[in-house]
């Protein structure tokens, strides 16, 4: 079978699956869980992988809900990219559900090219990417080193086959002060809301001192307990984003000191803590976006190779492109108008332009591999772009 008529039978293969590929997206959207909760949607995946043929490792790299599947032995080895976690209250808002299916249906779809050019297919589950970074612990412990290519799709307000995400870290704040009557004995106070209120309004100050694409919010998680009682401890989570890393390293240095200078204005203690998962920069590979962007447009879509238009947030598959060749494209599924992370977003993930999305997405993907595996001539490019890039 050439190229073509391999590449027919994928999308064949993706459009007998639609119905099957629908109902499982939809499960998953109807029972959302949050990062590291994602109990029910690994199984289901897991379980559909195992009925097509992969064999399935559960719970690796110590976290329960991370997987891998595998169909085939050979190298290379190309990893699909699934997520599958929702976001505390608004559900599927950021349409994981769409992406997990969109691996598992490419995934299925691409064993007819490892049959008939060698190599192997890996879907590998990838959990906590709203909240605690899955990938960036499975980077660590391992998971992507016998991995040549990854990919994923995400879905979102525009079709692009790059995107550009921002390093970050989460911070944890506490501030510790002293009980007392706030209208009877307000001096014997020490009042930890006033010390996380003045951090606010120092990283205010701040911002209009930083470079435009970084990024500082949070939210108040402990602010008091009465309004009669002079708060004794405050708690608050944050995250610092920046386009690089040298420039993360600052700016989290200039934060910190956002919050002892308030400890010491208020003279309320402060603890804080950094989050163990620190999310890479996206290191896009050109030559793999490229044939993804062909792949996508042959099934009808406009898409731009990057688009300077998409806001920028930051994602664990930054940690992924540091150490093997990958990309992170966008399908659209809403109006450009339309935020992730919004409950619009999570209607548009149960919609029929979200099953659109669902199988271009699987579509794109499985005809890539195809290329990847019908051309070591092309591999070799992606490969070089890599090794050049880390120079
Ligand atoms: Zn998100
Ligand atoms: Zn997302």
């Amino acid at each position: 079978m050439d190229t073509e008529e391999l590449k027919a039978s994928v999308i064949g293969e993706i459009e007998s699956r639609r119905e099957q590929l629908n109902q499982l997206s939809l499960k998953i959207h109807d029972n959302p869980e949050t990062a590291f909760q994602e109990v029910r949607a690994a199984a289901w995946l897991t379980e559909y992988l195992k009925e097509n043929g992969f064999s399935v490792e559960q719970g690796i790299c110590g976290l329960p809900t991370a997987f891998r599947a595998r169909y085939g032995e050979g190298k290379p080895a190309i990893a699909l990219l699934a997520e599958y976690d929702a976001l505390p209250k608004l559900g599927h808002a950021c349409g994981h559900n769409l992406i997990a299916t969109s691996a598992a249906g490419a995934g299925v779809a691409a064993r007819l090219a490892a049959d008939s050019f060698g190599g192997s297919i890996l879907v590998m589950g990838t959990p906590g990417e709203e909240m605690y970074g899955g990938k960036v612990f499975m980077v660590k412990r391992g998971a992507f080193d016998d991995v040549d290519a990854a990919m994923m799709v995400h879905p979102a307000g525009l079709n692009t086959a790059t995107t550009k995400f921002l390093a970050c870290q989460t911070l944890e704040v506490e501030f510790f002060g002293k009980a007392a009557h706030a209208a009877a004995r307000p001096e014997a106070g020490i009042n930890a809301l006033e010390a996380m209120m003045q951090s606010f309004a120092a990283i205010n100050s701040l911002r209009q001192h930083i470079k435009d694409s970084a990024r500082i919010h949070g939210i108040i998680t402990d602010g008091g307990e009465a309004a009669n009682i002079v708060p004794a401890h405050t708690a608050g989570t944050f995250i610092v984003r920046a386009e690089d890393d040298g420039y993360l390293d600052e700016l989290k240095k200039k934060v910190i000191n956002c919050f002892v200078g308030a400890a010491t204005a208020s003279g309320a203690r402060l603890e804080y803590k950094w989050g163990e998962a620190r999310y890479a920069t996206l290191r896009n590979n050109f030559t793999l976006a490229k044939l993804f962007r062909k792949n996508l447009q042959s099934l009808g879509r406009r898409v731009h190779l990057s688009n300077p238009r998409i806001g920028i947030g930051s994602s664990d598959i930054g940690n992924v492109s540091q150490v093997v060749p990958s990309i992170h494209p966008l399908v659209a599924i809403v109006p450009p108008k339309v935020a992730n992370h919004s409950s619009q977003f999570a209607d548009a993930a149960a919609s029929e332009a979200g099953t659109r999305g669902l199988l271009d997405a699987a579509k794109a993907l499985a005809l890539t591999v195809v290329d990847l595996l019908a051309g070591p001539e092309t591999f070799a490019r992606v490969k070089e772009e890599f090794r050049r890039g880390s120079e």
